[in-house]
C-alpha cells in the first residue's frame, strides 16, 4: 500500500477517535490506518480533570490524551519491531527491511492535520486536507461538537471560579448553593435534573422559547419545586459578576434587567456538529443536524462510519471511548 492510501482515514483524534484507532488495531494489525485532527486541540484536552472514568481514579484531560497518544505510538512501534524481527529472520538485509517499512507504514500514524474535504470516487473516498490527499477504503468520523462561539460577559474572567462548562463534572461542587446554568437540549435539561440533587436552587436560561428537549425531562423539571426555567433569554444581556469568585448575575427578560445571587454558573452552550468537510457525500442526517447511523455506527454512504458527539451520542467520556472502540471493531469487520 502507498503513501497515498490506506484502509481506514480517522477523522477526529480525540478521545472517540484514538479509541477507535486502537480498537481497529487490536482486532487486524495489518491494517493501515491514518489518523486526522489534533490531539491536544480536543475538548478532552483543554477541559479540567475527569473523574468519572472507571478505574482511572482521577486524571487531568490533557494527560488523558497524552496516554491515549502514546498507547497509539506504542502499538506501532510495536508492529515496526515485529515486521522487522520477522523479516530479518528471513534474510533480507536490515536496511532494505526499514527502507521497505518506511515506504509502506506506519501503520498506526497520527498526521495532525486538518481535514478540509472528502469526497467519494468509485470503491474508495478521497481525503484532502492543506498538505495532503489520500485514497482510503473506509472513513471514521470523530470530530466532536465546536463550542459556540458566544462568549457571556464574565465567563473568561470567573471560569474555574464559579463558572464551569459541565454540570455533571462539577455540580456535586456546588452542594447546597444558588446556580445558574445557559442553554437549550437534552444536554442541559439533564444538567438541570443532575443538579437539582446537589443545589439549593437551580435557574435555566434558555435562549429560545423552547428547550428542545425529551418531553420526560421537561416533565421532571416541571415538577422540580427548585428548578425555575426562563425562556427568551438574549445572551449578549448576561452578565456575571463577582469579586474573586461568582456572586451574582444578570440578565435582561422582557425588557427589563434582573439579577440573580448565586455562585455557580453552568454555560452549557454547544453547537451543531460542523460537517461541511463532508458536504459532497450527501450524508444522511437527523432532524437536528447529527450524523444518523446505524446499530454499528455505519452511515448511509458504505464504508463511512460515525462515533461519538457528531452522531449525537451521550457526552461521557467512557460512552465516548465505548462508542469509538465499538465502531472501531465494526470497520475491522467490514474492511475484511
Ligand atoms: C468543559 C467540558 C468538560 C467535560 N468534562 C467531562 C468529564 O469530566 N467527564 C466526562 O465523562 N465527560 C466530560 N466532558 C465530555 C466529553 O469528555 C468530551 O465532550 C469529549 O472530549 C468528546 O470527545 P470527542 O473525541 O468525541 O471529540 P473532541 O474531544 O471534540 O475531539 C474532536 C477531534 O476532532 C478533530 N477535528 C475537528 N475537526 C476536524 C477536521 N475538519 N479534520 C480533522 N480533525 C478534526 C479535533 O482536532 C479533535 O482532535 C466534558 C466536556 C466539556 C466540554
Amino acid at each position: 500500500m502507498s503513501d497515498n492510501s490506506c484502509d481506514l482515514a480517522i477523522i477526529g483524534s480525540g478521545l472517540t477517535g484514538l479509541s477507535a484507532a486502537i480498537a481497529v488495531y487490536c482486532k487486524n494489525p495489518e491494517l493501515k490506518i491514518k489518523i486526522y485532527g489534533i490531539p491536544f486541540d480536543s475538548n478532552t484536552a483543554k477541559k479540567g480533570e475527569i473523574e468519572n472514568i472507571p478505574g482511572i481514579h482521577k486524571i487531568v484531560g490533557v494527560d488523558f490524551i497524552q496516554q491515549l497518544v502514546e498507547q497509539v505510538q506504542s502499538l506501532n512501534l510495536e508492529f515496526t519491531q515485529e515486521k522487522i524481527g520477522s523479516e530479518h529472520k528471513e534474510g533480507t538485509p536490515k536496511e532494505e527491511i526499514m527502507e521497505k517499512i518506511k515506504q509502506e507504514f506506519p501503520i498506526l500514524e497520527i498526521t495532525n492535520e486538518l481535514v478540509k474535504s472528502i469526497s467519494r470516487s468509485d470503491k474508495s473516498f478521497n481525503i484532502i486536507t492543506d498538505q495532503h490527499s489520500i485514497e482510503t477504503r473506509s472513513v471514521i468520523i470523530a470530530t466532536g461538537l465546536p463550542e459556540l462561539k458566544h462568549t457571556i460577559k464574565g465567563e473568561d474572567e470567573f471560569v474555574h471560579k464559579g463558572v464551569s462548562h459541565c454540570a455533571v463534572c462539577d455540580g456535586a461542587l456546588f452542594r447546597g448553593k444558588k446556580v445558574v446554568i445557559i442553554g437549550r437540549g437534552n444536554f442541559v435539561a439533564r444538567g438541570a435534573l443532575f443538579l437539582r440533587k446537589y443545589c439549593r436552587k437551580i435557574t435555566l436560561l434558555c435562549p429560545n422559547d423552547s428547550l428542545d428537549c425529551d418531553k420526560r425531562f421537561l416533565r421532571k423539571l416541571d415538577l422540580s419545586s427548585n428548578v425555575a426555567v426562563k425562556y427568551n433569554i438574549d445572551l449578549d444581556g448576561i452578565e456575571i459578576y463577582g469579586n474573586q469568585t461568582v456572586e451574582g448575575l444578570r440578565y435582561q427578560e422582557e425588557n427589563e434587567m434582573k439579577e440573580l445571587s448565586v455562585n455557580g454558573v453552568f454555560i452549557e452552550l454547544k453547537d451543531k456538529p460542523d460537517l461541511s468537510y463532508l458536504s459532497s457525500l450527501n450524508i444522511e442526517l437527523t432532524e437536528e443536524g447529527f450524523i444518523k447511523t446505524q446499530p454499528n455506527n455505519s452511515t448511509s454512504v458504505k464504508g463511512l462510519y460515525a462515533a461519538g458527539t457528531v452522531k449525537s451520542e451521550l457526552d461521557y467520556a467512557p460512552i465516548l471511548m465505548g462508542d469509538g472502540y465499538k465502531t472501531g471493531i465494526f470497520v475491522a469487520e467490514y474492511l475484511e
